[in-house]
């Protein structure tokens, strides 16, 4: 079977090359180790800025049709702990959206296979041959193609065959509790529950996704912390749900995201996901677009060009991953007293650093704008006396 352009993985890295390829009317195929609809360990919470680039993918749907299929809530309070004594209870802006990536991801297949792709789920892969361009699976099934995009998560399969690796991992564990067994209103992230970290409560329709997840380090016992925490939020019937575990990628990503002129990588299989808030759906979506427009550029060898395409994503991980400072004690400790009394700083930074990517670095706009937001909030009450 020969396809021009080879997508490994059916994510939203792959499903959103895919779209994009289809649409163009290059062919394509996705292969995917597992059968879809397929379940994927995941808080599900859809920023602003995510939900516009699925608009933009998608643009022949009406935003309200895209996620009245696919949205489980729409959440505008948001709740911020210094471990479990409330910081900051405020109302944001722009809300977030949570999601089953179960119903997501298949949307996002089924509006791919909508567009003349081809899904081949339920399929292992055996080998790789990048000088043959050629893909083998393990009952013998033969792809070749021209380009190939490697989308197969943070645990990549075409990235370990060739040897790449990336260090720096989040690792993430996760329930799903029903509401019988928790109450809870609101986004809530609790900080200083875990090393270099946060948990977090997400509603969604008809359950509470509560996780956990910090840089990896082998002295951290992640599963004691969560269980402890879960007791401390008052999580009832805890017997009922076995954890599951994950990783993020945490700040190590792929310099050049290709290997030779045709093999692209594209979301978490290249790194690309936010390594403080482990935030990878925008990510993905945004990489394997990027990735299908370099093929689209340069049929034959489109890795210059995504490699260029990729430089402002790295940019913006190098930033975040400069912030990481502020979230060790006693600088920690500050910002979560301080937030508290200061509810339009924290929308600020929900509304504006969160919910838009307007391809600035993140320290560089915390530097530029932050400290005179924060001042003119902590100096309100004297210019009010003043009047
Ligand atoms: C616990 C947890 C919570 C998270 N919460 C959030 C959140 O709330 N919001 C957010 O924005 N991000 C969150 N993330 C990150 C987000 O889930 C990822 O960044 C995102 O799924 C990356 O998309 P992707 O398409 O690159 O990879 P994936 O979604 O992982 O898709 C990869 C696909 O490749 C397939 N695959 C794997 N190996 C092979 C193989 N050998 N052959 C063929 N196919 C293969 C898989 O079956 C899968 O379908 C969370 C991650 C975890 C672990």
């Amino acid at each position: 079977m020969h396809y021009h352009v080879v997508v490994v993985g059916g994510g939203p890295a792959g499903s959103g090359a895919g779209i994009t390829l289809q649409k163009a009317g290059v062919s394509t195929c996705i292969v995917d180790c597992r059968t879809f609809p397929r379940t994927k360990l995941c808080g599900g919470l859809v920023t602003r800025k995510t939900k516009e680039l699925l608009n933009t993918l998608m643009e022949d749907r009406s935003e309200a049709d895209i996620w009245d299929a696919v949205s489980t809530g729409t959440h505008t309070r948001l709740k911020l702990y210094n471990r479990f004594e409330l910081a900051a209870d405020v109302r944001i802006g722009e809300a977030f959206d949570t999601v089953y990536r179960k119903d997501y991801d298949n949307y996002l297949m089924e509006y791919y296979k909508e567009k003349g792709g081809t899904l081949y789920d339920g399929m292992t892969l055996q080998s790789i041959d990048t000088q043959a361009k050629k893909l083998v699976g393990t009952k013998g099934e033969t792809f070749t193609y021209d380009s190939l995009i490697a989308a197969d998560g943070a645990n990549s399969w075409v990235r370990r065959q060739l040897g790449l690796s990336i260090k720096g991992r989040l690792f993430c564990l996760e329930i799903n509790v029903s509401r019988d067994d928790f109450d809870y209103d609101g986004v809530g992230i609790y900080f200083d529950v875990i090393g270099v970290g946060y948990a977090w409560v997400f509603p969604k329709r008809d359950v509470y996704c509560i996780g956990i997840g910090s840089v990896e380090r082998p002295q951290t016992d992640t599963k004691a912390i969560f269980t402890d925490f879960l007791q401390r939020i008052g999580v009832r019937n805890l017997e009922r749900y076995p954890f599951k575990g994950a990783y993020v990628p945490g700040g190590g990503f792929l310099k050049k995201p290709v290997f030779g002129d045709a093999l692209l990588f594209a979301g978490d299989a290249a790194g690309f996901a936010d390594p403080l808030t482990g935030e990878g759906l925008y990510w993905s979506l945004y990489s394997g677009m990027q990735a299908a427009q370099a093929v689209l550029q340069s049929p034959l060898h489109p890795a210059e060009v995504y490699v260029k395409s990729c430089l402002p994503i790295q940019q913006n991980i190098r930033s975040v991953l400069r912030t990481r400072i502020l979230f060790h004690k006693p600088l920690y400790q500050f910002w979560l007293r301080n937030v508290g009394a200061h509810p339009d700083f924290v929308r600020y930074f929900s509304d504006h650093q969160l919910s838009r990517y307007e391809g600035e670095g993140l320290v560089r706009d915390l530097l530029r704008k932050v400290p005179k937001r924060y001042l003119s909030h902590l100096l309100k009450p004297f210019s009010k006396k003043d009047k």
